[in-house]
Order: C-alpha cells, then sequence, then structure tokens
C-alpha cells in the first residue's frame, strides 16, 4: 500500500505541460473517481505533492474541493482525502425527439433529481427553444435551479453552439443553443443524442475508467459513440459514429434511404417490427418480437436471429476499425444483443479479423431517462471544461 511519504516520480517537462489547465483536471478526476487521497490524485494526474497541494489549497478554500473524514492509517497522519459535493450544483439535460421533449435535473455526478417529458407539436427551432425552456422552467420551479443546460438530438454539431444538420427536424446551421439561451438565460450547449449518451456512460456509467470504448445505439436509429485516448471523439463535422447505413447482409429490407440490407434496415426497431409483420401477417411490437423469440416462437426467433446477425456484422466492423476495450449496446433496442446473443456472437466472431482480440459486449438496460441524461452531462462537461476545448 502506498503512505503519504512515498515519493511520487514526475518528469518536470510533463508537468510543465500538464499545468495550464490542472485545476480542471483536478476537479475533473474527483467529479469522476472521488474521493481520492492526495497520494492517489498526485499519481493519477503526474503531479507532484508540492504542485498538487498548490492546485488544491484554492480549490477547498473557496468551498470547491471538500476535505472528507480523515481515515485512519496504520502510520503517519490520517489520509483526508478530497471529494466534492455533487448537490452544490445542478444541471439541465434536455433530449429533442419528433414529439417529445424529455427534460431531467441531475447533480453534479449526473445522478437524476427530477424528470418530464411535454409534448412538442412543432418543428421551428424558437417554438423547439420554447418548448425547452418550458420544460426546464417547468422542473427548476418545482425544485431545484439549474446552472446550465445541456441539449441532445438527433443531429450533429461541431461546435456545440449550433446544428449542422438535422434529418428529423429539417435543420441546417439552426444556432439552436443561441435560441435556447434566449429563453432560458442559462448557458447552453447542443450535441448529438448517441455522443452525449456516450460521455454519460464515460464518466458516471460502464465506461468509467476505460481510455478506449464504444457505444452502440439501437433504437429508431443505430448511432456509435466513441471515447479514444480518455476522450470523447466527435470527428470534424460532429458527425463521427454515423454507421446506421452500413451495408451488412444482402436482403430485401431497405430503410428509408432505399439501401438494401443497410444497418437502419436491418435492425432499427421498426425495421425489425416490419420484418416480423411480413413474417407472421400481423403487428409485433419490438418488445413482444423479443419475449416471442425468448418463448420459442419460430417465426419470431428467426426474425431476432436475422437481426442478431446483422448486429454481430455491424458490431465487427466496429470492432476491426477501432479496437475498443468494450462494446456497450444501448438504447431501447440493446435488449436485441441478449435475445439475440447466440447469432450476433457467432457473426462477430466470425467477421473479426484478430483471433486474439476478444471484445466484451455488454447490454446496458434500458432507461427511458437515460438520453436527457445524456445531455446533462454534455451540460456538466462544458462546466467542468471551461477554458478548455470543450467540443459540445
Ligand atoms: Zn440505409
Amino acid at each position: 500500500m502506498s503512505t503519504m511519504s512515498e515519493p511520487v516520480a514526475v518528469d518536470a517537462a510533463l508537468e510543465s505541460v500538464v499545468l495550464p489547465d490542472s485545476a480542471e483536471r483536478v476537479m475533473l478526476e474527483i467529479l469522476i473517481h472521488g474521493p481520492l487521497s492526495r497520494v492517489e490524485l498526485a499519481r493519477r494526474l503526474g503531479l507532484s505533492r508540492p504542485s498538487l497541494t498548490r492546485l488544491t489549497k484554492p480549490l477547498i478554500a473557496s468551498g470547491r474541493l471538500l476535505e472528507g473524514t480523515p481515515r485512519a492509517r496504520s502510520m503517519g497522519r490520517p489520509a483526508q482525502p478530497l471529494d466534492l459535493d455533487p448537490a452544490a450544483e445542478n444541471f439541465a439535460g434536455v433530449k429533442i425527439t419528433v414529439d417529445a421533449v424529455h427534460s431531467v435535473i441531475t447533480d453534479m455526478r449526473g445522478a437524476v433529481q427530477s424528470e418530464r417529458e411535454d409534448a412538442l407539436d412543432t418543428h421551428d427551432p424558437v417554438g423547439v427553444a420554447q418548448a425547452v425552456a418550458r420544460g426546464v422552467g417547468a422542473l427548476a420551479e418545482s425544485g431545484t435551479s439549474p446552472v446550465a443546460l445541456g441539449i441532445s438530438l438527433g443531429g450533429n454539431s461541431a461546435d456545440g453552439r449550433s446544428v449542422r444538420e438535422s434529418h428529423f427536424f429539417g435543420w441546417r446551421d439552426v444556432p439552436f443553443a443561441e435560441l435556447v439561451e434566449a429563453e432560458t438565460g442559462l448557458p447552453c450547449s447542443v450535441a448529438n443524442d448517441v455522443n452525449a449518451l456516450t460521455q454519460a456512460q464515460h464518466w458516471f456509467g460502464e465506461g468509467r475508467g476505460l481510455n478506449d470504448f464504444v457505444v452502440v445505439t439501437i433504437g429508431a436509429g443505430i448511432g456509435l459513440g466513441l471515447v479514444a485516448a480518455g476522450e470523447l471523439v466527435v470527428g470534424a463535422h460532429g458527425a463521427l459514429g454515423s454507421i446506421g447505413h452500413q451495408l451488412l447482409l444482402w436482403s430485401d429490407a431497405t430503410c428509408w434511404r432505399g439501401h438494401r440490407g443497410c444497418a437502419s434496415a436491418l435492425l432499427a426497431t421498426e425495421a425489425v417490427e416490419r420484418t416480423a409483420a411480413q413474417k407472421t401477417g400481423r403487428d409485433v411490437a419490438f418488445a413482444d418480437i423479443l419475449r416471442g423469440a425468448e418463448r420459442g416462437d419460430p417465426a419470431l426467433r428467426g426474425v431476432v436471429d436475422v437481426a442478431g446477425e446483422a448486429l454481430g456484422l455491424l458490431l465487427a466492423n466496429v470492432t476491426n476499425t477501432l479496437d475498443p476495450q468494450k462494446i456497450l449496446l444501448a438504447g431501447e433496442g440493446a435488449r436485441l444483443g441478449i435475445v439475440g446473443e447466440h447469432a450476433m456472437l457467432t457473426a462477430f466472431r466470425n467477421a473479426t479479423v484478430w483471433e486474439s482480440v476478444r471484445t466484451p459486449i455488454e447490454v446496458q438496460p434500458f432507461a427511458f431517462n437515460e438520453w436527457a441524461r445524456g445531455a446533462a452531462a454534455m451540460a456538466i462537461r462544458s462546466r467542468m471544461l471551461r477554458g478548455t476545448s470543450a467540443a459540445g
């Protein structure tokens, strides 16, 4: 075990590179992994103890960092871990879909305090901004006021301010963060919904502590979020992870763009429902298709196995391209990875190049508020990384 007096080897050149934003890095490390002892914190950030003390002193004095209850140790002074009060600030997260606004208020560690859903009957940017303001305003009225607001939607943004393109809303270059700021008076950021979900998983979920992992979402569309070298990566145009139309299998199934056998045509929840309706002659909801397959219905089992095979091929492409430590399946259709696991893993193993690479695939149980919580994570990120490059 390490002790207080253990020397921490620090490369002086490295430390000078790290220093400019290290107060933020200290806060961030404690936000994600805290409470942490000073020895552990210095080790994680590659800082010397005196440098760390210099950085933490003003943070403690201003109340941003708290000194925890001393832990008795066999030798030396008791260690006093550093932590922050997650309730010190609250954040709003809003996921916009074509017909609804889902809003949550979270604490600094992304724990949801309150939530609500409101119908959305317009796609006019100002009208949508006003709907966002109404939802967040109603939550703030009945609880705690947020200090910042994150918005996520099916679209892309390179700068966290404007929506470059959203097929679902028919938007091109809409300065949406600015519109919402005008309505709410809160600092606002806007992000692709899958990127936001990936950020939440990296800091507060199954991706915590991982440097390289991907989130693949299955729902109305298919998406991918990437953390590489410890950072969320969104690409040059905020469009990274647009895997929804990769061609996977020779098939008659077509997507809304007219592709045959693309990921959306084979895996999107509505596409699976369409295939099931063709095979059985009746309408079966996605959840019931999975339940029927689990119970042994041969037609529904066949539908799930084809979708599972397509999913395995898609995940093999992802693994061959990005080599993540872990693949996390998320979204309302993620349970396909459980019910269709055998077909998925067979296709995955056949199509991955390296036999020695056995990337774990985990299925995240779907929670209705996880998308809005992801949006809140982007607001937390923007606030924590003030002054550094927060792309969204
Ligand atoms: Zn397609």
